[in-house]
């Protein structure tokens, strides 16, 4: 936990991923300044040029996909005191965990075509942060959801373990009012989903993809109850948790 007279020196780090989950530092627009009071922030590729080897926290943005971004994620781990694992791609391999699924070589053939075994290009079966590095605290999401960045770096500030909803996206969704998507032929991933997001993609008429991980104890039989309520099966479920449930599904 920081609990600190000085300010806490905060660097943010990218591996794979589309930096969307950056991007909602900058979308914080005037909550920033707040931040930027409190803290130091002393590395940023995407916002400033300074570079640092001495940090309180660091943040991890991206998940791990070759041999010498593992060295680079260990490097920093072993300079901070806290170590945040920011969006989906870092907190569970994300969509780049996709590639897990089919032979590397394929992969690559498919993405990169006749370039396919340039060095460069090479990589690796993909990993969360915390397959290489323990990690702290993780702010789930596919992009995280602004709400909960600010809530777990102003917690660690105040030196307060910040909680995360262990409980599912149904829960928010019927705080919500909203009807059911599986009345209306969607298969919503929300019972098994963490919450934490306000059930933003149901809200918003669109089935839960489970971009916040799944729940750790996720209630397996009553799961099993809607899928036969709707007619389908489990196998109608499992299609629907490859995108962000590439290896860390639970046992349907
Ligand atoms: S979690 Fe989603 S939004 Fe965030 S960096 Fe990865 S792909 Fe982009
Ligand atoms: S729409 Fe999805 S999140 Fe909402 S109650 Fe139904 S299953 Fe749960
Ligand atoms: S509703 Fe599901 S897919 Fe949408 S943001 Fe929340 S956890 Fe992610």
């Amino acid at each position: 936990m920081i609990m600190s007279k000085q300010k806490p020196r905060v660097a943010i780090f990218d591996f794979a991923c589309c930096e969307g989950c950056q991007l909602q530092f900058v979308n914080l627009e005037e909550q920033i300044l707040d931040l930027i009071n409190v803290v130091d922030v002393v590395e940023w590729r995407e916002a400033m040029s300074e570079q640092s080897h001495e940090y309180d926290i660091a943040i991890i943005e991206g998940s791990i996909t070759r041999p010498e971004d593992a060295e680079r994620l260990e490097v920093i781990r072993s300079r901070a005191k806290v170590l945040i694992a920011l969006g989906a791609c870092a907190t569970t391999g994300g969509v780049n965990k996709l590639k897990n699924n089919f032979d590397l070589d394929e992969v690559k053939k498919c993405v990169y075509g006749k370039d396919a075994s340039k060095p460069h290009l090479a990589t690796a079966m993909t990993k969360a942060v915390d397959e290489v590095v323990k990690v702290d605290f993780k702010i789930h999401g596919c992009p995280i959801h602004r709400k909960e960045l600010v809530y777990v770096l102003k917690s660690l500030l105040l030196g307060k373990k910040p909680e995360i909803p262990e409980y599912p996206v149904c829960v928010e969704c019927k705080a919500n009012g909203n009807p059911c998507l599986w009345d209306y032929g969607q298969i919503c991933l929300g019972p098994i989903t963490r919450a934490g997001c306000e059930a933003r993609c149901p809200t918003n008429g669109f089935r839960c993809f489970g971009c916040r991980g799944y729940i750790d104890n996720p209630n397996v039989e009553a799961a099993k109850d809607v899928i036969e309520k709707y007619n389908l099966n489990i196998e109608d479920l499992k299609s629907k948790m490859v995108l962000f449930g590439s290896t860390q599904e639970p046992t349907l």
